[in-house]
């Protein structure tokens, strides 16, 4: 053959190929330019595995009436302008390639408008030339669709797998960008169904209980390990989740990792999350992990393929350690819940049945439970006032001076109502809970009293009529031994009279308890001493308290306290467990719900 020029359009379907391998890399680029316009939420519909059509709608910047043709030209872009940019990017996409690549080998047509402009713009663009521009009413954003994906591209179509492998593709992308952005709402619906939808509150951990389920969230340990900032050394920080060694797979798809917003691939580090877990994990089998990682731009080079899921870093082995660090540190201080189980045991005796705290098995509920019976318990101590507990948002969790709300760490649950005046129903976006309000309220006042002690401001309360307490002289000498972490904790007592304490301070969590039960049970678990490898004493104290104080069983509370209890519970670290590793929620999936009813 001779030698001679390529035509226009032929080269225009070879760089294509580079950028649109499949239909789910038209979804990557596509949700990526959204993100980068600053949409808060993105909207996408799939139809026929992404052959027949693939529709992105966002609610960013839009793009200006007079850009709208030059968005489609090959290597025009508005993120990038130099190539020293290179090292600052902190946007997706810089290439200025994908809406020029996905108009050579697919039908487009798009609808903007420009945020700073009244009028909209809509146009198509078939064969890389666009045509049909007209001026259209629309709200800010855009709306871009792709149909009839690799129509002049046989060969490309012909290696397409079944729908429902691209279709798996499709899920698979928008689910990595729901996890990297948990603060855009996605909405993900393939041949009309949904598949996949956030909140956008962002809180990564509501994403993954999307993804994951309850009942695998709850194995989700969280990682959070800062950058150092040292001089020679390249701060990496690490952020996300990593699964207790009871939660892993047969194979290393779930350990998704993100540098800098962008999901990227690197066997390295991938490697270095599976190191975290030696000795803890049987080989063959893997951890699941969704893991953010920081570095400065300009310590990875995210320009090494055209569809971006490589990178390169200037310092591999600061990331590979910086990631294997935080995991393993993550694993090894938060992986043993039955360390405070045990602790519980001594007083309480042993939780009924570590298998209860199985989230979401609910064949383990007892189906049968006595709940007429619970009925009249409740209305016989319907008769003591159910103590108000303070509405929604009025009472925020403390927290540092000027700290940031807490995230959500749970999705926004709509209470329905009690049963057995002792456990919330309430409705979420996957099922039905059902939460133990005491479990619950005694996790919420142990993350309260615990945020108020670390800052070293216990919420201390003057009692003005100094109340005395009756006590033997060997309980009061061991008050006296414990003053120091009593007095921390807020609670001053003075010796008065033989076998009597003075009250002079409470912690304000307890100031309207009887100061008989809560220094009684202080007393008992003090007189218990530390056993090796127990909790802290002040730990065990505060337990004690926050159990003695929550709502009780058998206390019939109102909506409104109900709400409450719940919005103030969706806000705490760990909201699953009750500070002694009960668990505070039972989930049933929609998916059980229609399966136990024989719906599927
Ligand atoms: P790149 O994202 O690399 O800049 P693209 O070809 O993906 O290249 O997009 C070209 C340009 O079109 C972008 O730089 C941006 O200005 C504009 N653009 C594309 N999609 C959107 C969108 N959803 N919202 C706003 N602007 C967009
Ligand atoms: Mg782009």
């Amino acid at each position: 053959m001779k030698i001679e020029r390529l035509t226009e359009s032929v080269v225009a379907k070879i760089a294509a190929g580079e950028v649109v391998e499949r239909p789910a890399s038209v979804v990557k680029e596509l949700l990526e330019n959204a993100i980068d316009a600053g949409a808060t939420e993105v909207h996408v519909a799939v139809g026929g595995g992404g052959r027949r059509l693939i529709r992105v709608s966002d609610n960013g910047s839009g793009i200006r009436a007079g850009e709208v043709e030059l968005a489609f030209a090959r290597h025009a872009t508005s993120k990038l302008r130099d190539i020293d940019d290179l090292d600052t990017m902190r946007t997706l996409g810089f290439r200025g390639e994908a809406l020029a690549s996905i108009s050579a080998v697919g039908h487009v047509s798009l609808m903007t408008c420009h945020r700073d402009e009244t009028a909209g713009t809509q146009i198509r663009v078939e064969g890389g030339r666009t045509t049909n521009k007209k001026a259209v009413g629309a709200p800010a954003g855009t709306v871009i669709t792709v149909e009839n994906l690799f129509y002049n591209v046989p060969a490309r179509l012909k290696f397409l797998k079944a729908d429902t492998t691209e279709k798996r593709h499709i899920t698979t992308v928008v689910t990595n960008y729901a996890l990297a952005y948990p603060g855009v709402r996605f909405r993900l619906e393939h041949d009309g169904r949904e598949v996949l939808h956030t909140n956008g509150t962002g809180a990564l951990a509501d994403v993954l209980v999307t993804m994951l389920g309850y009942e695998d969230f709850k194995h989700m340990l969280e990682v959070d390990a800062p950058a150092e900032v040292r001089a020679g050394r390249t701060p990496v920080g690490v952020y996300g989740y990593a699964s207790a060694p009871d939660l892993n797979r047969g194979d290393r798809t779930r350990i998704m990792l993100f540098v800098n917003g962008r999901w990227v691939q690197d066997s390295k580090v991938t490697y270095a999350v599976i190191q975290a877990y030696h000795s803890l994990l049987m080989n063959g089998r893997y951890p699941v992990a969704v893991l953010m990682i920081d570095i400065p731009p300009d310590e990875v080079d995210v320009n090494v393929h055209p569809t971006k899921a490589e990178v390169r870093f200037r310092n591999p082995d600061a990331v590979f350690t910086a990631v294997q660090r935080a995991v393993r540190k993550a694993v090894i201080e938060q992986a043993e819940p039955t360390r405070e189980m045990r602790g519980f045991g001594g007083a309480d005796g042993p939780p009924e049945s570590m298998a209860s705290t199985n989230l979401g098995r609910v064949e383990q509920v007892p189906l049968n439970m006595p709940l007429e019976s619970a009925g009249q318990y409740a209305r016989q101590r319907d008769l003591y006032a159910a103590p108000t507990l303070p509405d929604d948002d009025d009472i925020a969790i403390p927290e540092g001076p000027d700290g940031p709300r807490r995230p959500r760490t749970l999705p926004l649950l709509r209470v329905v109502g009690q049963v057995g005046a002792s456990y919330i129903v309430a409705e979420g976006p996957s099922g039905m809970y059902l939460v133990d309000q005491h479990a619950a309220h005694e996790r919420i006042l142990y993350e309260q009293f615990m945020a108020a002690y670390a800052a070293q401001e216990p919420m201390r309360q003057m009692t003005l009529d100094g109340q005395t307490v009756q006590l033997s002289p060997s309980d009061v000498g061991l008050l006296h031994e414990f003053a120091d972490e009593l007095s921390a904790l807020g609670l001053e007592l003075e010796s008065f009279g033989p076998g009597m304490v003075k009250v002079l301070s409470v912690p304000a969590m307890i100031a309207d308890a009887d100061p008989h039960a809560v220094i009684g049970g202080i007393v008992s678990d003090l007189a218990r001493g530390a056993s090796p490898g127990e909790q802290a004493i002040e730990d065990r104290i505060v337990k004690r308290i926050c159990k003695q104080v929550a709502v009780k069983a058998g206390q019939v509370l109102s909506h409104e306290e109900m709400q409450g209890l719940i919005r103030q519970l969706e806000r705490c670290e760990s909201p699953q467990t009750c500070p002694h590793g009960r668990p505070t929620i039972l989930h049933m999936s929609s998916d059980q719900l229609a399966r136990e009813f024989g719906r599927k």
